[in-house]
């Protein structure tokens, strides 16, 4: 069974982030224990990685990579928020590359790296961790096999045999 939307998809996969010069980073891998899981063709996944595997059956092995605009966007360098050292009270100030889960108005959670602490202010980097990268992804296909009926309504895969709770 080939990979097409609203199937279920098991895979393994390793990421690397690629700089200008072509020179990779190891991001994430993961492994035959703990497999990435998902719903195909509901936008859980990045619309292009999703296109990238279509087709593709278990066994299959592939590799692509992913321009930033096509994957987390390019860098803002306007996303920098400036928080006012009261916030952090008594828990005090966090230092440079902590990452800050932080709510908007409308109560979407975000996170933020901090990149700069003064005594009045706290400096942090509202962009994703992975905006402005390249992205290059190997990957292997665990297994494919339709979605359960509870699966589709739920909008996500219950696990790679569609009996794991949540
Ligand atoms: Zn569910």
């Amino acid at each position: 069974m080939a990979v097409e939307n609203n199937n279920v998809v098991t895979l393994n996969y390793t990421l690397h982030t690629v700089e200008e010069n072509g020179e990779k980073t190891f991001v994430e891998q993961t492994s035959s224990e703990n497999p990435l899981t998902f719903l195909h063709g509901v936008g859980m996944m990045l619309p292009k990685f999703e296109e990238n595997i279509t087709g593709l059956d278990a066994g299959d092995k592939t590799s692509f990579e992913l321009n930033a605009v096509d994957a987390y966007g390019e860098r803002d360098d306007k996303a920098i928020a400036q928080l006012p050292a009261d916030m952090f009270g008594e828990m005090g100030l966090p230092p440079v590359g902590e990452v800050l889960p932080l709510q908007d108005n409308d109560g979407n959670q975000f996170r933020a790296v901090v990149v700069e602490v003064t005594p009045e202010a706290v400096v942090a980097d509202l962009n994703h961790p992975m905006a402005g990268k390249k992205l290059n992804f190997d990957i292997e296909i665990l297994s494919v096999r339709p979605a359960t009926e509870e699966e589709l309504s739920h909008g996500h895969a219950h696990g790679a045999d569609g009996t794991e709770g949540h």
